[in-house]
């Protein structure tokens, strides 16, 4: 009998907080160790693991509700940690930033921080990678620069772990590579397992007219966007159609456009990223910052949802000229400022009514429920399939699906569950 076993430590009927144990004869491989946040900006950790216990630890990418828990685990001790390059730097940055916003509640620090990094072994597509009982390879998964699936092989088990994964073109990446994958067991996320999104060139060219048209009458643009790869993308969708005005970058953004110039191997066109970088203008200072919504242009900048950082700061000065707008790429969380201003056009304590042109765009980098389908089709060998990384009811939905169009077996695990192979 076989002794392999899931072990979903989060992202159980919840998306985010991604952690997920895979466990043979009392060694773990842990692939994500994530956090959410509570309604106060306070990180949830996944449930617990030893870190006496681990085989090695994989980080699919550089969100936080992958990486935003994993520190932890070298407090102790070393395990093994496995990430592409540009996720390790990338991970560096948002953990430090972490850090600051949240040190009191977090049970490590930046030399933590250092200490796993320092030891981490970088891995690429395709290398064929032995941790302890177990063998893996990353599969390139169409997400954001550096991400991965992860094809776990263990005592005759394969078991692919998608991440989160994206199965069309952006302007980044290239869509995933999952096809053809031999996989008795998929777990894969659900966040939009419900729905599907329009196409992708026709969010780009919506875009881009909404913002040429604003800014054809002298208006300015704030595009509050996620520092890692959304802003770099929108500054692509501008720089792709020689966008003539002014376009400013502020926030983490700037430092992650540096991060991923440096690894153009992982990026789909490296050389429309690098223009982009040359054409528009990276916000340096306060003076810059007060420079850059007096005049018609557009200003990409973090953080996405407004609830801090310098798009607030722009948001403050922008929202009640109706000549400008508030343009907003990322997904928009309840409770967060980008999401009231967008449901009941107010901003702040006072609800002031926001004059400014505001509109939400269909900028996902997460796959849709068609998305979903076609890779699990393009499976070969798959038994089962656990859904994580996806709201209860949009997972029930896709279940459904699944089992309509394929036929397999499919499982939505809480929290805590443990899953057997058999
Ligand atoms: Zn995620
Ligand atoms: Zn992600």
């Amino acid at each position: 009998m076989s002794s392999v076993r899931i072990k979903v430590l989060g992202s159980g009927r919840e998306v985010g907080r991604a952690a997920i144990g895979i466990e043979r004869k009392g060694r773990i491989l842990l692939l994500d160790y994530g956090v959410n946040f509570d309604e106060e900006d306070h990180p949830i950790f996944p449930g617990h693991v030893r870190p006496r216990d681990l085989d090695g630890v994989i980080l699919t990418h550089s969100h936080l509700d992958h990486i935003g828990a994993a520190p932890y685990l070298f407090v102790s001790m070393i395990p093994n940690l496995y990430a592409t390059p540009v996720t390790l730097d990338v991970s560096r940055l948002l953990l430090l930033d972490m850090i600051k916003l949240n040190g009191p509640y977090l049970p490590y620090d930046d030399v933590t921080v250092e200490d796993m990094l320092k030891n981490a072994k970088t891995v690429t597509y395709g290398e064929t990678v032995e941790a302890g009982e177990f063998e893996f390879e990353l599969v390139y998964n169409g997400h954001i620069p550096g991400s991965a699936s992860v094809l776990v092989s263990v005592d005759g088990h394969r078991i692919l772990y998608t991440s989160d994964m994206n199965t069309v073109e952006t302007k980044l990446m290239e869509p995933a590579r999952i096809e053809g994958v031999k996989a008795d067991t998929v777990i894969v996320e659900s966040t939009y397992g419900a729905s599907n999104h329009p196409p992708r060139r026709e969010a780009e060219e919506e875009f881009y007219q909404a913002v040429e048209e604003v800014v054809r009458k002298g208006g300015t643009v704030l595009v509050p966007a996620f520092s890692v790869s959304r802003g770099q993308e929108m500054a692509c969708i501008l720089a792709e159609r020689d966008f003539e005005y002014p376009v400013w970058i502020d926030g983490m953004i700037r430092q992650i456009f540096e991060i991923y110039l440096e690894h153009g191997e992982y990026l789909r066109d490296p050389i429309l990223l690098d223009k982009a970088k040359k054409m528009f203008r990276m916000v340096k200072s306060w003076q810059d910052r007060r420079r850059a919504f007096k005049k018609p242009g557009v200003i990409i900048a973090s953080a996405g949802m407004l609830k801090g950082g310098p798009s607030l700061f722009y948001l403050k000065k922008m929202h009640q000229n109706p000549a400008n707008a508030i343009f907003m790429v990322s997904y928009q969380a309840p409770g967060t400022p980008g999401r009231r201003i967008l449901e009941e056009g107010v901003f702040g304590e006072e609800s002031v009514p926001v004059k400014a042109r505001v509109q939400w765009f269909d900028f996902s980098s997460h796959t849709d429920q068609r998305g979903i389908l076609r890779t699990l089709k393009g499976v070969r060998g798959l038994e089962r399939v656990v859904l994580v990384h996806g709201d209860p009811q949009v997972q029930e939905k896709l279940r459904d699906k699944i089992i309509e169009e394929i036929g397999v077996e499919v499982l939505i695990p809480d929290n805590g569950d443990v899953i057997e192979l058999d």
